[in-house]
């Protein structure tokens, strides 16, 4: 590396502990934070104060906390161009208790945390002793990565003749639905035609959380999330044969697909986790004798080359199975009951009902037309209100339109609808991008060759299976796909959008290569000190320096 190791040092240290110390809790007021924190570097860096035009704070479209994206273009020679990536919210800091006042401040929670004001678990307590770590929410994710990416920049820029264009970008929101990311790509395509850039690598630099040496991630696993609704038949409890719960119903529809493994795919690289549900609850506000009217459930599925559509398919299947067992079973015990009670009553009469949303609403659009357009559009203009003042949840919103559309159903009995909400992360993998991707490719083998040499460091290539804003950086899907996801999920337009012509335009390799982190998430969040300050740094600038030709 052709810089100082020590000042660069110095530089990363300074700005770790100022970008720390800037609240960007995500999905909230306080991402715009960070606004004024780019501000201020754009004044403090000679080259940005000097060229406005190369750097700036973009609004994100139709964003309901009016977030922006800062970026900074570093313009040097000839087209080729590394967009330079991270994310700049962090979660929230509840989980630091007592400490939460310090949360922000490494130095200041390093002093308390080794007076014992906190519970310290073993490992934590060994890397605080150590010395060798940075504690404090986001040093590990990630903003110990994003200050490598800020203070190589001012390095850069100080050089005359760069051969290429480096861009910085800065991402709200990806802790939560990629606001940031998927913003970014309107921006990134903008650029692209003013400056006339061309995009050769996106370079993030998220945290290695690997316990088996480190990974180089070069692509990033798909994930969608189904939301399964079920309507079922109030009764009194008295009468429990006269209704039908849609607990039991959501219950056994978890059973069947919570980690299924017939959804797990694998490649010869990585393999995706099974589905779970993150969330499955009846609808019930109160106490009252009554069975719920519906319950739902929603959960995270990965995939790769599996299409959503097939995805949905497969669910479609596994809730037939599981309402026409749910059937059985209530029959079951309506027969003992009648043995037992020597009662004379007609049997209940279900059956299996399972619907995609797309389906639903043509039904409902069949019977009731124009009165059902009203009123619809009526309910969906009142929860995106509602959803972007904070005052509903994406998913209550999701449970008004699916009633809303119920209403008008020709079909009243029960019935388990399955759509599809926000996020979308859509499979990204450099081999996507063929003899683009495969440069970027053979860049990464020279880096791992260049880190076993120097450091002893065994990189692997893998791809994140976390979700991450790389899935918004590259998109091969076939049109097909980028329609049925339209025309699937709840909320499309509606608060929730992702350009996929745009991004499809601005196209790149991705690769990931970041310090060590470990307590992701917790309050024992840190971050490796050699790591931030100076090995990635080097691989970084190894990255940089090979990708536009400098060597
Ligand atoms: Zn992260």
């Amino acid at each position: 590396m052709g810089f100082d190791r020590e000042k660069l040092r110095e530089k990363i240290e300074k700005h770790l502990h100022a970008y720390v110390g800037v609240q960007s809790d995500t999905g909230t007021v306080h991402e715009r934070n960070i606004e004024k924190f780019f501000e201020k570097w754009f004044e403090d860096v000679p080259y940005f104060k000097e060229h406005p035009e190369y750097r700036g704070i973009f609004p994100i479209p139709n964003d309901h906390l009016n977030r922006h994206v800062p970026w900074a273009l570093l313009k040097g020679e000839g087209n080729e161009t590394i967009v330079l990536l991270h994310h700049s919210d962090t979660v929230d800091t509840v989980d630091y208790l007592h400490l939460r006042e310090l949360s922000l401040k490494p130095l200041e929670l390093e002093k308390a945390m080794k007076e014992g004001k906190i519970f310290m678990p073993e490992d934590a307590k060994m890397d605080l002793d150590s010395g060798e770590w940075v504690f404090g929410r986001g040093t590990n994710d990630m903003k110990g990565g994003a200050v490598i990416h800020i203070a190589m920049m001012e390095e850069y820029a100080k050089l005359k003749d760069f051969k290429g264009n480096l861009l910085l970008i800065a991402a709200a929101d990806e802790e939560n639905l990629s606001a940031g990311a998927i913003g970014a790509a309107y921006l990134l395509k903008d650029l692209m035609d003013k400056f006339g850039l061309e995009y050769k690598l996106c370079l993030l630099t998220e945290r290695d959380t690997s316990t088996e040496g480190r990974t180089l991630c070069d692509g990033s696993v798909g994930k969608i999330m189904p939301l399964i609704y079920v309507s079922g038949k109030i009764a009194h409890v008295g009468k429990v044969y006269d209704g039908l719960n849609p607990v039991k119903l959501l219950a056994k529809i978890v059973d069947y697909l919570d980690l299924n493994p017939e959804f797990i795919e694998t490649n010869e690289r990585a393999t995706t986790p099974a589905p779970t549900f993150l969330y499955a609850k009846d609808h019930k506000k109160i106490y009252d004798v009554s069975l719920p009217a519906a319950a739902s459930g929603f959960m995270s599925f990965y995939c790769f080359h599996r299409a959503p559509k097939e995805s949905l398919e497969l669910i479609r299947k596994a809730c037939e199975q599981a309402m026409s067992n749910v059937i059985s079973a209530i029959n079951n015990s309506f027969t003992q009951y009648l043995q037992i009670s020597n009662a004379r009553k007609e049997p209940p009469e279900w059956k299996v009902n399972v619907k995609l949303y797309g389906e639903l609403y043509e039904e409902a659009l069949r019977e009731g037309g124009d009165k059902f357009l009203t009123a619809i559009g009526k309910i969906k203009g009142e929860v995106k209100e509602k959803v972007r003042s904070g005052g509903m949840t994406p998913i209550e919103a999701s449970h008004e339109i699916i009633e809303g559309t119920l209403a008008f159903a020709e079909d009243l009995s029960p019935t388990v609808i399955i759509t599809l909400v926000p996020p979308y992360y859509p499979y990204v993998s450099n081999e996507k991008l063929k003899e683009k991707g495969q440069f970027i490719d053979s860049i990464g083998d020279m880096l791992i060759k260049y880190a076993k040499e120097k450091n002893g460091h065994e990189y692997r290539k893998v791809y994140m299976t976390g979700m991450c804003d790389l899935s918004y950086m590259m998109q091969t899907d076939d049109k097909e796909t980028n329609d049925y996801i339209e025309n699937n999920m709840l909320m499309w337009g509606d608060g929730y959008y992702i350009p996929f012509e745009k991004i499809r335009r601005i196209s790149m390799p991705v690769l990931n290569v970041g310090p060590m982190g470990r307590g992701l998430h917790q309050y024992t969040e840190r971050v490796f000190k050699p790591d931030v300050f100076y090995t990635i740094p080097d691989y970084v600038d190894f990255i940089i320096r090979k990708t536009l030709g400098h060597e």
